[in-house]
């Protein structure tokens, strides 16, 4: 499976940032429909941050072509 990067993670708003909306289509997240991407290390203003985003459905499915 190739795995679609995810954006730079300043490039993002909050909401995606904490994992509210999908990270690439920004469209609101519930806790059924969301999938975990994996934990990110991310570097953010200078100091190594954990983040873990999500995307929706259409996203996921639009990975695994
Ligand atoms: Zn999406």
């Amino acid at each position: 499976m190739a795995v679609r990067d995810v954006p730079p993670v300043i490039e993002l708003t909050e909401q995606q940032q904490r994992g509210a909306t999908c990270v690439w289509c920004a469209a609101p997240l519930s806790n059924t429909a969301a999938h975990d991407l994996g934990p990110r290390t991310v570097n953010a203003y200078g100091s190594a941050a954990r983040w873990f985003p999500r995307c929706c459905p259409t996203c996921w499915k639009g990975l695994r072509q």
